[in-house]
C-alpha cells in the first residue's frame, strides 16, 4: 500500500499531464486509510475534472477573500443516489506549510454554527408543528445548569411573532432556541446521530439547547452527508470512497461497504423542509434576493457561521448532488466580516454550479404532496378579512390551521363606539407588546373588541354558468376545482346535483369529478342550503 500513488486512482485516468502536484492529496489520504489489506492499485469514486475544478473554484475565491482573512476552505460534492463522493478538497494548497495546508478541513472538528438547524425543524415539522407556526423572536433569557443565557440573532435584533418558515430560512437564532427547548436536546441529538453525526459524542445535557446554534463540533463531511439524506428523503447511509481494490498482482479486493439505510426523518417532514429551504423568498428579509444561493436551478440550502467568525459554512443539494463548503482558519484565527453567505457561500454557489453542470435537474419537491392555505402572517392561522394580503403557505395534508387570526382586531374605547368609532389594533400574546410597542404598532390593550358579523359564506368556485373542457392530452384524473370562501368553525357542506352533501374542512377546497353533462352545486352552511350554481362539462 506504501506505493499507492495519486497516479494509481482512476481520477488521473481524465486528467491532462500537470508539473504541478496531483489533486486530490487529502483525499487519496483518506482512500488508502479505507483500503482493504493487502491493496495496492484503487479505484475511487472522485470526478477528476470536478475535482480539479472545485480546486481552482476555492483557490480563486480564498484570492477574493484574502483581505477579510479567509485562509482556508474545504469542499465535499457528493452523487445523492449512490454516496459517492465526487470531490474532496481537504484545504486551499496541500504544500502550504505555513497554512497548515496539510490539515484536511473535510475532516476536521468544527463548530457548525446554524448549519444543523434544518434537521431541528425537521423533526420538529415530524412532531406537530407547521411552516406557518409562530414562533416568538423577542428578548429571552434560558437559566441552564452553568447560569443564564440570552440567546441573541446575527443582526442583534428581535422580529417578534415569526413563521417558522422565516424563522429557518433567516437563521433567527431565537425562534431557533425555543423549538429546541420544545423538542429537547436528547431527541436533538437522536435525530443527528442518526442523520450520521457520530461526532456528536457527548451527552444531551452536556450540549443543551445550544446544540441547534452548534454548539456541538462536526465534520464538514459529516455536514455534507447529513444534507444529502434529507436530499434523500430522510435517509442515511454512508459515503462511498472506493469502488474497487487490487492487490500487487492484480487480483481484484473485496470492499467492505455499509450501506444498510437508516432513516432519521419522515419522508412528509422532510418534503416540507425542503420546500422551505429552496425559498429564496423567504430568506430575503436578512439575506436578500440576489444572494449566493440563488442559482439557476432549485437548491436545498443553509448557510452557517460559528461565533466570533471562526468558522464559515454552507450546505445544500440538489435532486441529484450535495454540495457542502467551510471556510476559515486551521489555527481558528476569525474572520472579518463574513457571512455564511458571502464566505462559503461563494465557492458553494461555483461547486454547485460545476456539479450540476450537463445535468437537468429534477424537481426538488412535489407540490401535489402539499394544501395550501392562506395565513395570516403576523399570527398562523387562517387570514381573515382584516389581515392584509395573507400568504399562502403549503401544508401536510390534514396540518392546515382551522382557526381564523384573532390578532387583527377592530377596538374602540367603549362597546358602544365600536359602531361609530372602532380602528384596527392588535391583539397579541403579552410577550411580544415590547416588540410591537417598539415597532409602532397599534396595540388593542386597554380597549374594547368590537366582534362584527360573520362574514358570509360562498363559493368562490365553480361560478354560476361555468363552462368546463377536458383536457384530451391529459389522461386521466381531471377535476373541477371547488373552493368556498368561509372562516371559523363552520360546518360546510357541498352536494353535487342528487348526491348526499358532503363536508368540507378548511381550507375548504376540494375537486370534483369532471363528468360530461349539466350539473349543480350547492352549498351548505350549518344545515341550509345558501346558494346553488349551476355548470356544465363539455
Ligand atoms: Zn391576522
Amino acid at each position: 500500500l506504501a506505493t499507492a500513488r495519486a497516479e494509481q486512482l482512476d481520477l488521473a485516468a481524465a486528467q491532462e499531464p500537470s508539473t504541478g502536484p496531483p489533486p486530490a492529496l487529502h483525499f487519496v489520504q483518506r482512500a488508502k486509510s479505507r483500503a482493504p489489506a493487502g491493496a495496492a492499485l484503487l479505484e475511487t469514486t472522485i470526478d477528476g475534472r470536478l475535482q480539479q475544478e472545485v480546486e481552482r473554484i476555492v483557490d480563486d475565491e480564498l484570492g477574493a477573500l484574502e483581505q477579510r482573512r479567509v485562509g482556508q476552505a474545504a469542499v465535499v460534492v457528493l452523487d445523492n443516489a449512490s454516496g459517492n463522493v465526487l470531490a474532496w478538497v481537504g484545504s486551499r494548497d496541500w504544500s502550504d506549510d505555513k497554512g497548515l495546508g496539510k490539515n484536511d478541513g473535510v475532516t476536521a472538528l468544527r463548530q457548525p454554527g446554524s448549519a444543523l438547524k434544518p434537521f431541528v425543524y425537521g423533526l420538529a415539522l415530524s412532531r406537530g408543528l407547521t411552516a406557518a407556526t409562530v414562533l416568538a423572536d423577542v428578548e429571552t433569557t434560558l437559566a441552564t445548569d452553568t447560569g443564564s443565557y440570552a440567546p441573541r440573532n446575527y443582526d442583534e435584533r428581535v422580529h417578534g411573532p415569526v413563521r417558522l418558515r422565516a424563522a429557518l430560512q433567516n437563521s433567527y437564532n431565537i425562534p431557533a432556541v425555543h423549538v429546541a427547548e420544545l423538542l429537547g436536546p436528547a431527541r436533538i441529538l437522536a435525530t443527528l446521530r442518526a442523520a450520521g453525526f457520530s461526532s456528536l459524542r457527548e451527552s444531551a445535557e452536556h450540549y443543551g439547547v445550544g446544540i441547534v446554534l452548534g454548539d456541538g463540533d462536526v465534520t464538514l463531511l459529516e455536514l455534507a452527508n447529513g444534507y444529502r439524506g434529507l436530499a434523500n428523503g430522510g435517509v442515511s447511509t454512508p459515503v462511498v470512497e472506493l469502488r474497487s481494490a487490487r492487490d500487487a498482482a492484480g487480483v481484484p479486493l473485496s470492499v467492505p461497504r455499509d450501506d444498510v439505510p437508516r432513516r432519521f426523518l419522515p419522508d412528509d417532514a422532510v418534503a416540507l423542509l425542503t420546500d422551505v429551504l429552496v425559498d429564496d423568498l423567504a430568506r430575503a428579509p436578512a439575506f436578500g434576493l440576489d444572494n449566493a444561493l440563488d442559482l439557476p436551478f432549485p437548491v436545498a440550502a443553509k448557510t452557517g457561521t460559528s461565533r466570533a467568525y471562526v468558522d464559515n459554512w454552507t450546505a445544500g443539494f440538489t435532486r441529484e448532488r450535495t454540495v457542502a463548503v467551510w471556510a476559515g482558519n486551521f489555527d481558528g484565527t476569525p474572520m472579518k466580516n463574513v457571512s455564511g453567505i458571502t464566505g462559503a457561500g461563494r465557492i458553494f454557489r461555483r461547486a454547485m454550479l460545476a456539479a450540476m453542470r450537463d445535468m437537468k435537474p429534477g424537481p426538488l419537491v412535489d407540490p401535489r404532496r402539499f394544501e395550501t392555505a392562506p395565513v395570516c402572517p403576523l399570527t398562523g392561522v387562517l387570514a381573515g378579512p382584516r389581515c392584509g394580503h395573507g400568504i399562502a403557505e403549503r401544508f401536510l395534508p390534514g396540518t392546515a390551521p382551522r382557526a381564523v387570526c384573532e390578532g387583527h382586531a377592530r377596538v374602540a374605547t367603549s362597546a358602544e363606539a365600536c359602531a361609530a368609532r372602532a380602528s384596527p389594533a392588535l391583539d397579541l400574546a403579552p410577550r411580544y407588546r415590547s416588540w410591537a410597542r417598539g415597532e409602532g404598532l397599534a396595540l388593542a390593550d386597554g380597549q374594547v373588541r368590537c366582534h362584527e358579523a360573520p362574514r358570509a359564506v360562498r363559493l368562490l368556485s365553480p361560478v354560476d354558468g361555468d363552462e368546463f373542457a377536458a383536457d384530451p392530452t391529459v389522461p386521466s384524473g381531471q377535476g373541477i376545482p371547488v373552493r368556498v370562501d368561509a372562516s371559523g368553525e363552520r360546518d360546510v357542506r357541498v352536494a353535487l346535483d342528487d348526491a348526499p352533501p358532503r363536508a368540507l374542512s378548511p381550507p375548504y377546497a376540494t375537486w370534483l369529478d369532471a363528468d360530461p353533462g349539466a350539473h349543480q352545486l350547492t352549498l351548505f352552511v350549518d344545515g341550509r342550503a345558501v346558494q346553488t350554481v349551476r355548470y356544465r362539462v363539455d
